[in-house]
């Protein structure tokens, strides 16, 4: 009896063994799992972090960095982020083209360097506020700067705001791939602003691109020109691609608005890896149209891989803007960018907040941010 009862005890405390390992290995393989997904996710939301820090830092760094020499015109992420040619969609989606990305990556050779780019004159002409062109809540000593155009029969694009703006810090917020859903939008929150942004426009035919056109222009912005098709392996495919698209796209303007283009951004940038052209070529076309082209060195993300909140949006201008002196902010006009709309008038609030800080459209003035220097200007 008594070998039977310890037997049994035996059996019970094998059994316990056997259900506590079982029970065992179940558990550790869970706990780990759950413990590896945590360090993943967060791992993973720190590279995210890191790359577009590293961004940040690329287009900060400017071109005295001799790893992207101006000309060669090529950067390793904006390789990696740009989508295949063939996958571009046609401009009048309401998708964003996928040159977006490319954009989203900032360039090469910058012209204006951080903190060393210093005015002319600085402080000599205390700006005098007459006929603005759109500013930032810092107004220059003087009068009714914001008031738009007191005397009434001056275009705000000829009022040079740049020189009544010297020594400040200009920002310009720029918009590429519209018209869109949100262009109505954004021009509200600039005009409630009292301040003027630069557009860089595609080729749509539909009425409310057509009204948008025509609103860009009456109300005093840039329109610039970003080309018609905007399809990579159409207009990089050679110098007559490119002029083509170039002169659709500002024929097509012209007849919209009544007035020239003279502005352009390359998609995905001077800096881009597409082009099966020599960008320099491409240049000279704009060149001997008297075509400026501008980049970018300001970036606010929204058309980059990482899904930024609303916040990230803001201090991602922000932050980096601070380093400039002439800050060019590539944003989006695209119809899946609602965040863009959103994000915008806590930026244009925190800039008109900062120190000789104004916002103007990109005019002929406006200090060139080019990440590929043309060859003519070496
Ligand atoms: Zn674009």
């Amino acid at each position: 009896m008594r070998s039977e009862a310890e037997r049994r005890k035996r059996v019970n405390r094998i059994k316990k063994i056997i259900l506590f390992t079982i029970v065992l290995a179940i558990l550790v393989p869970v706990i780990l799992c759950i413990i590896l997904f945590y360090r993943v996710s967060r791992l993973e939301s720190k590279i995210r972090q890191l790359e577009a820090a590293q961004e940040m830092r690329l287009a900060e760094r400017g071109s005295d960095d001799g790893r992207l020499s101006p000309g060669n015109g090529k950067s390793d992420y904006l390789m990696q982020d740009i989508a295949e040619p063939d996958e571009q969609k046609e401009p009048d989606e309401q998708t964003p083209p996928a040159e977006t990305d490319a954009e989203a990556g900032t360039g090469d050779s910058v012209t204006d360097e951080p903190e060393g780019e210093t005015e002319a004159g600085t402080g000599a002409d205390e700006p005098d506020g007459k006929t603005e062109a759109g500013t930032g809540a810092d107004e220059p000593d003087g009068d009714e700067a914001a008031s738009g155009d007191p005397d009434g029969d001056m275009p705000v694009q000829e009022a040079s705001a740049e020189q009544r703006y010297e020594g400040y810090r200009k920002v310009y917020l720029t918009f590429d791939d519209g018209p869109s859903i949100y262009t109505d939008n954004i021009l509200d929150i600039l005009d409630s602003y009292g301040i003027l942004g630069t557009f860089f426009v595609v080729g749509k035919t539909d009425e409310h691109s057509q009204e948008m056109y025509r609103r860009i222009v009456e109300e005093g912005h840039t329109l610039g020109m970003h080309s018609y098709s905007h399809k990579y392996h159409e207009i990089y495919a050679s110098v007559d691609a490119f002029t083509q698209d170039l002169e659709k796209l500002s024929d097509y303007l012209y007849d919209m608005t009544g007035t020239t283009c003279r502005y352009y951004r390359f998609p995905g940038g001077s800096s881009n890896t597409v082009s099966k052209v020599d960008i320099q070529e491409l240049i000279d076309v704009l060149a001997e149209r008297e075509i400026i082209y501008f980049d970018w060195n300001v970036v606010s993300g929204d058309a980059m891989n990482v899904d930024f909140s609303v916040d990230e949006l803001v201090n991602n201008v922000i932050y980096n803007l601070e380093e400039y002196h002439t800050a060019v902010v590539l944003m989006h006009d695209s119809g899946d960018k609602p965040l863009t709309v959103t994000a915008l008038p806590i930026i244009i609030e925190r800039i008109m907040a900062m120190d000789h800080t104004v916002i103007l459209p990109i005019s002929e003035e406006t200090v060139r941010i080019q990440h590929v220097v043309p060859d003519h200007e070496r």
